[in-house]
């Protein structure tokens, strides 16, 4: 039956697709796993509970979603999942034996992109998802060039605006430190002026690779906060973690030795940076960190450039 359909999984996607099924009824689980082990890693939830949470797990590709379940039912679940900006664009379709329209409008109305009846057609439910995990797929791509600076390839303003909302949440819920070392390209208009912006430009893609090398842990970023300042995002990271990081990173752009004569506190390209840290929680505002993080940098300029403060101490380079 199977090789009937048409097309070849392999030849659609980029990678391997992960597809999440939640049903109460293990039988139906065990049917719908049958029919995407060979294209698909395929996750198995047998509760709304369990479902959410190995979403934010696995973060799968779509979700084949039972509407019929104990406890918290399909339709709480996809409400959740949509009103969550880290799982939101995860397409779920609603796996379902009632078959009135209004229930069909209902689930589409939550945000499901598509609803499939059961007992499932076998070639129609693979047609199906294949087509939706095609987009999904296509989606994840364009929003991942939408988010990359165009000069430097770290992550741009948007970017970080997102990791920023991710990161704080994260540790507000971890009760965790959150850290931001902001950097900024000391003296930049003068390199401008005498080297020339194609020059400066370059001189940005050696210093924003470089601030990627430094970084040590899988959840640390750099990002282009904009013109030649960057930021760099470190959860769980406490102060004095943060510092030693900035610290790496001011020498390490030093050791890059690109001259720049015009400087007014080397004659290469050095970096100034402020280093914040902060526990988030329900009372403070991720504006606080910013503020703080930039008073540190501007410490840092009004000191000589070069160098790291942070409320530790300010360390010359
Ligand atoms: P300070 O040490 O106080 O940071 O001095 P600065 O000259 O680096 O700071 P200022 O803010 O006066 O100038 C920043 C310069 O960075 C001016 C701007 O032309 C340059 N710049 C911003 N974005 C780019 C870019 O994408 N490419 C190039 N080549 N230059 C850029
Ligand atoms: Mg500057
Ligand atoms: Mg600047």
């Amino acid at each position: 039956m199977l090789e009937h359909i048409p097309g070849d999984w392999a030849h659609t996607f980029t990678r391997r697709p992960k597809v999440l099924i939640a049903d109460d009824q293990p039988i139906n689980v065990r049917a719908l796993h049958a029919l995407f082990k060979d294209d698909c890693d395929v996750f198995m939830a047998t509760s709304g509970a369990q479902t959410i949470e190995l979403c934010h797990k696995v973060m799968p590709d779509l979700i084949l979603l039972d509407v019929v379940m104990d406890g918290m039912d399909g339709h709480e679940v996809c409400r959740r999942l949509k009103a969550d900006p880290l799982t939101h664009t995860i397409p779920i379709i609603f796996v379902t034996a009632q078959t009135n329209e209004a229930d069909e409008e209902y689930g589409l109305s939550l945000g499901a992109v598509d609803f499939i009846t059961k007992p499932v057609k076998p070639a129609i439910v693979r047609a199906r998802v294949r087509a939706h995990l095609s987009l999904k797929m296509q989606g994840d791509v364009l929003r991942s060039i939408a988010l990359v600076d165009g000069l430097t390839g770290v992550g741009n303003r948007r970017k970080f605006e997102e990791d920023f909302d991710a990161s704080w949440r994260h540790c507000l819920r971890e009760s965790a430190p959150l850290s931001l070392v902001m950097v900024d390209v000391d003296y930049f208009k003068r390199y401008n002026d005498r080297y020339g912006h194609q020059a400066g430009d370059r001189c940005l893609q050696t210093v924003a690779k470089r601030l990627t090398e430094t970084l040590r842990r899988p959840y640390d970023t750099v990002g282009r906060y904009g013109g030649e300042e960057f930021a760099c995002l470190l959860p769980n990271t406490p102060l004095e973690a943060a510092t030693r990081l900035a610290m790496r990173m001011e020498e390490a752009v030093r050791a890059l030795k690109l001259e720049h004569l015009d400087s007014g506190c080397a004659e290469t390209v050095t970096i100034s940076a402020g280093v914040a840290t902060l526990l988030p929680t329900d009372d403070s505002q991720p504006a606080e960190l910013i503020d703080a993080a930039d008073r540190q940098l501007y410490e840092a300029k009004h000191a000589g450039r070069g160098r790291v403060a942070s409320p530790m101490r300010m360390m010359e380079g």
